[in-house]
């Protein structure tokens, strides 16, 4: 992040902005900067990544399920638009903690950083676990009968969510959930660019496990948790909390195979309801009225292609 504010600062910040009496280092400009940053920054991501997971992955049948609620989509933007200038202005202020030094990021890479050149791939693992562990255990705080009403409901109002649903939290909850990466260069070192990294990274993340796209490898099903485990923690509440993998919720008793993988999830139950109703229009329109049978038919044919 310090890169980007000194970019900022250069080229747009110091030439059009601020008045020539703030300079750069005065703790309010870099407040304000970086959170214009983490703003533009997060709503562009989550529209770019929201929109591009909807045209290309979101199977957009899931918008005949029942649980799929009317005008959804508008909602889930409404709720992300309203909540992200909010979670962001303590997102800024972690940014700006550490860049004024009072965490242990550092910058480059060498053999004189904490573990040399085996720095990076260390942080890398330590960061993903230590927020698996730290999301699971937020995010299941937050499904307490004293906090769900006031901080969790308003993201569980999606049953079947869209990828626009990734940010539709209470600002408390979005910062909460992202908290973690922030808490984490308190405690350990971390290199600054791998801090940028995964603040970007955990913005896809949570757009992808709520892009309705199931497809995870045979292979990785029993260790990660994808938009099937996430779709169903949406449905049933008390499972799959989990981030990146099952790990925790295997440990902690909430872990349910998601039901998808058991050909029960909401776009098979979308596809089955399709082929019932079209079946059930073919035989009342073949007993009730002989003449208006091909049409019918033809129109079921047109159904059973777009549900298979
Ligand atoms: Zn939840
Ligand atoms: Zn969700």
């Amino acid at each position: 992040m310090d890169e980007v504010l000194k970019i900022l600062d250069d080229y747009i910040f110091t030439p059009f902005l601020y008045p020539a009496s703030w300079p750069t280092d005065y703790w309010l400009r870099q407040l304000l900067s970086l959170l214009i940053i983490v703003y533009t920054g997060a709503t562009t991501l989550y529209f770019v990544t929201a929109s591009l997971c909807y045209a290309f992955l979101f199977d957009k049948r899931l918008m005949n399920h029942p649980k799929f609620l009317k005008n959804q989509i508008r909602t889930e933007i409404k709720c992300s638009l309203m909540s992200m200038p909010l979670m962001n202005i303590p997102t800024a202020a972690m940014f700006f903690l550490h860049h004024r030094g009072y965490g242990k990021t550092y910058d480059g890479v060498s053999s004189s950083v904490w573990l040399g050149y085996m720095s990076l791939p260390v942080e890398f693992v330590l960061v993903v676990a230590f927020t698996d562990m730290m999301i699971y255990w937020i995010h299941r705080a937050f499904h307490h009968k004293l906090l769900y009403s006031a901080i969790h409901k308003p993201h569980h109002a999606f049953k079947v969510p869209s990828p626009f649903a990734s940010h539709a939290f209470h600002p408390v909850d979005g910062f909460m959930q992202s908290f973690p990466y922030h808490l984490f260069p308190f405690i350990f070192p971390l290199n600054k660019y791998l801090y940028l990294i995964f603040f970007v990274l955990v913005n896809f993340w949570t757009v992808s496990i709520h892009d309705g796209d199931c497809k995870i490898p045979d292979l990785l099903k029993p260790f990660i948790n994808g938009s099937a485990h996430h779709t169903d923690h949406h449905l049933y509440y008390n499972y799959n909390y989990g981030q990146f993998f099952t790990l925790w919720d295997r440990l902690a008793g909430s872990y349910r195979n998601p039901s998808t993988f058991e050909e029960k999830g909401p776009l098979h139950h979308v596809i089955k309801k399709n082929k019932v109703d079209s079946c059930q229009e073919y035989s009342e329109a073949k007993s009730v009225h002989p003449s208006g049978w091909a049409k019918s038919l033809k129109r079921n044919d047109a159904l059973r292609l777009t549900t298979s």
